[in-house]
């Protein structure tokens, strides 16, 4: 099964991922996760994905592309697969689709996540997550039980430095002019489950994710 989690940058992709990988025993993989990795590393690779990250710029789409081809090879994906933040754009999505046909495989099922501009900036500022165990808090909606210390693993809590509000903006922008023509995208495939998240409505990624591990087990 492909799943591909759809949404600007603070909607929950990651909260719904982790929580389907756990509970469906699919694996999650997340393009950012991969760049930070090389980031804090040093790597060629994260050098030149830091000079677009920091600046709330898509890494170009050759370098992405390639990096989803290697990991569709490794055999922990076979199964199945959560594509946490990619694609981001028309053309990763036509490569998307080729290399799946190539495995005989297609995309079952795209999650978009909606919500407003104000309360994603609110998540995303207070945001805390865990380089170790990829667990996510927010210091104002959901707090770990001891300060920046991780309640799962207990690894120390990082603020990511593109979750700084002027980042964010430009990270917004980004996601409405190459990321948003997708929903339509999918749309016109037959696979997009659009699925609105907000504190107003009680509704965030985990009940998101626990609708759709039931449907699914049912
Ligand atoms: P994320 O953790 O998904 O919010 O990704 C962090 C940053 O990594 C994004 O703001 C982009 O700069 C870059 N990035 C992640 N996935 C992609 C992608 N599919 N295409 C281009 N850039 C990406």
């Amino acid at each position: 099964m492909v799943i591909i989690m759809l949404g600007a940058p603070g909607t929950g992709k990651g909260t719904v991922a982790g929580i389907l990988q756990e509970k469906m025993g699919i694996k999650q993989v997340s393009t950012g996760d991969i760049f930070r990795k090389n980031i804090k590393e040093g790597t060629e690779l994260g050098k030149l994905a830091d000079s677009y990250i920091s600046k709330g710029n898509l890494v170009p789409d050759e370098v992405t592309i390639q990096i989803v081809k290697d990991r569709l090879n490794e055999p922990d994906v076979e199964k199945g697969i959560i594509l946490d933040g990619f694609p981001r754009t028309i053309v990763q999505a036509e490569a998307l689709e080729k290399m799946l046909a190539e495995k005989g495989k297609k995309v079952d099922l795209v999650i978009n996540l909606v919500t407003s501009e104000e309360e994603i900036i609110e998540r995303l500022v207070y945001r805390r997550v865990c380089p170790n165990c990829k667990s996510i808090f927010n210091v104002i909606l959901h707090p770990p039980k001891q300060e920046g210390i991780c309640d799962n693993c207990g690894h120390e809590l990082i603020h990511r430095d593109d979750d700084k509000e002027e980042t964010i903006k430009d990270r917004f922008q980004t996601y409405l002019k190459q990321t948003s023509p997708l929903i339509e995208y999918y749309e016109k495939k037959g696979v997009l489950r659009t699925e609105e998240v907000s504190k107003k409505i009680n509704r965030m990624g985990k009940e998101v994710a626990e609708d759709i591990v039931q449907e699914y087990q049912s």
